[in-house]
This record gives C-alpha cells, structure tokens and sequence, in this order.
C-alpha cells in the first residue's frame, strides 16, 4: 500500500490527513494526478470514486461470480475504466482468492 492524496498535490491537494488514504500501488499509479474520468456509458466527465467520502456499495458490487466490480453509478463506471479495475490481473487474482475462500470480501 502507498499513501494516496486523494485529490493529487498536482491538483490542489494538501499533505492534510484528511486528504490522504491508503491504495494499492498499481491504483494509485493509474489514478496519477486525476481527479475525474470519463463515464463509458454518458461520456461524460465525473468525479473519480472517494474512499474517504463515499460508500463503496453505492457505486460498486461485485458480479455474481466475485470476479468482476460491477459500477452501479457515474462514478463508479468511469473510476473503474480509470483505475482498470477489471483488468486481467486482477481477474486471475481474485480467481485464486475465491480458490482460497477469501474473496469477495465481506465488507
Ligand atoms: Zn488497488
């Protein structure tokens, strides 16, 4: 995990605690400097989901199979596009947690 400005320094950001979180490297080197990404479905613009702020379960679920987020709103589709979410890495990863009974999360 590397500490995440969650609005980037580039664009405002500040060092405050609030303004930080934890992410996973390959996240936080996807998400780089932005603040928004594209909603596949509209096309248009839209924040980039806040893990400080937002409810995960409102933008997000997982497939019936665990494997693949599923983006239940603006923001959730287009920070899953942004942030390759869904990638084949990730895909092959979460197969062998589900082998392993420790994926999807429970929480
Ligand atoms: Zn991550």
């Amino acid at each position: 995990m590397v500490i995440d400005h969650v609005i980037p320094l580039v664009a405002g950001g500040t060092m405050d605690l609030n303004n930080l979180t934890l992410a996973c490297y390959r996240c936080n080197e996807f998400k780089g400097g932005r603040t928004t990404a594209i909603d596949p479905q509209t096309g248009e613009p839209v924040p980039l989901f806040n893990p400080c702020l937002q409810d995960w379960h409102k933008h997000f679920c997982w497939s019936e199979d665990g494997l693949t987020i599923i983006g239940q709103t603006a923001i959730g589709r287009a920070t899953l596009v942004a942030l390759r979410l869904n990638d084949e890495w990730l895909i092959r990863a979460r197969r062998i947690w589900r082998t392993a009974g420790i994926h999807p999360p429970l929480e």
